[in-house]
This record gives structure tokens, sequence and C-alpha cells, in this order.
């Protein structure tokens, strides 16, 4: 026990502190960026793996165009991957390394490109400010038991961690993100979507049909829903945001 304190204690001086990308908020990691670049590639592969993959050539093209056009814009050593899964569920994600999954169902609800955006952009957000990790990390300090989670990529762990990135699986239910997470993925999937060239007040609109959608239930809508937990104060938030977001969309359109 005093082993695994000293291992606890040491891996928060040297690998604990973080600061979130465009927000600067600190926050505590103990799980390696390149740690957790392998897991997430491991996880992808895993997903892919069982899935179906969209055969839709214009709507795959879409998802790589709008992906690559928002990655363009972030500052970090990913190797970007796009995959557009056919599937009713209303959901996608961003695991680290840049692995990105779209469900066809979500493409109802986002109707057009800049509405792909949003989406894109807010789950790229979770991943670059390393949201799943931060989580993965609180459960640590919560559970010394568990600090092995961000050393393994063994099956058990690899289920937690998409958990912590919003990808349910059999084993684990995917975990909800906090608030603070929820508005600071809003916040930089704004920003981003607005440099890549995205009209940013489309945001304000998804969320709006995303909580239409939410009042006529849906088990579909479930997962997305429970993950990305969606409140009154969101929409505000989001326009609080908008002249800053409104600013880099201008410069990006005159360029
Ligand atoms: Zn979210």
């Amino acid at each position: 026990m005093r082993k695994l304190l000293l291992t606890l204690f040491l891996s928060i001086l040297f690998i604990g502190c973080a600061t979130t990308p465009m927000t600067d908020r600190k926050q505590v990691v103990f799980i390696s960026t390149e740690n957790e670049i392998a897991m997430g590639e491991e996880a992808f592969r895993e997903v892919l793996a069982t899935s179906t993959l969209s055969t839709d050539k214009e709507k795959i093209a879409m998802v790589e165009r709008v992906g690559h056009r928002l990655a363009a814009q972030v500052d970090a050593d990913f190797n970007w991957e796009f995959a557009l899964i056919e599937s009713d569920q209303i959901n996608a994600f961003c695991l680290p390394g840049g692995k990105v999954g779209i469900y066809t169902g979500i493409l109802d609800v986002t109707e057009t490109e800049d509405g792909l955006a949003v989406v894109m952009g807010h789950e790229i957000a979770h991943a670059i400010a390393r949201h799943g990790a931060e989580r993965m990390s609180q459960n640590m300090i919560l559970g010394l038991g568990a600090i092995a989670l961000g050393l393994s990529t063994d099956s058990g762990d690899r289920a937690k961690y998409l958990a912590a990135y919003g990808v349910g699986s059999a084993v684990v239910v995917a975990l909800p993100y906090s608030r603070k997470h929820e508005y600071e993925a809003d916040y930089i999937g704004l920003i981003l979507m607005a440099k890549a060239g995205y009209d940013p007040n489309e945001a304000v609109t998804f969320w709006q049909r995303m909580s239409e959608a939410k009042g006529g239930g849906g088990s579909n809508l479930a997962e997305f829903i429970s993950t990305h937990p969606a409140d009154d104060n969101r929409i505000e938030k989001l326009e609080a945001y908008m002249p800053e977001a409104m600013n880099y969309y201008k410069a990006s359109i005159h360029r």
C-alpha cells in the first residue's frame, strides 16, 4: 500500500499537472499523453471491429472533409481518422489520438455540413482537452486500487477508457461528461468550427434541435444525451461565446 501511495504521489508530481488548450484551465491528469493515444488507437480498432461502416460515399466524404478542416485548427500530434458508422444511434465520439466515430443516426439531427461541424468540433474538443483522462484520473483518486488503469491496455481497462470518452460498450456504461466539461467542449468546439470556416451559429440551432428531439423521447438518442447532458443554460453560454467565435469565422471566410 505504501508503495502504491508513493507511485501515486510521483505520478501526480510528474504528469499530474496539465492545462487545457484554449481555455488554460489547470487539470489533474496522471495518464501520460502517449499512454492515452496508445489506448485511443486500440479502443478505436475495437469499436470499428464491432461496428458496420457506412458505404455512403457522399456522407463519408463529408465526414472526412469536416474532420480534416477541424483537425487543421488543432495543435496536437494526432494521427487523425474519421469513421462513419452505420447505426440508428444518435451518437459521436473522438478518442485521443484523433480517432473520430460518427454514427449515421446523428446526421438526421446535424442536417447540414455546418451542423456536423458542431458535433465533430465538440467531440474533438473533449479529446484535445483530455476530458476522458481527467475523469479517469478523478476516479483513480477516488479508488487507489485502479492506479494501474492508465498503464494497461487490457480489455477491462479499455472498456473503462471507452466509457470515459463517452463510448458505451457491452461491458461498461458510458459516463456522462460533467457540465464543466460540456461547456468547455462547447467553447473549444465553437472556436474550432469558426476557424475552420463553419458558421458557429449552427451550434445554437443544433442544440435546440437536440433538445426538441429529447422531448420526443426515442431510445436512439439515449446514449448521446446521457453522455452529453444538455441543460437550459447551454444555449445561453453558447450565445455568450458567439461574438468571439464570429470574429474567427469572419476572418476565416475572408481569407
Ligand atoms: Zn460533450
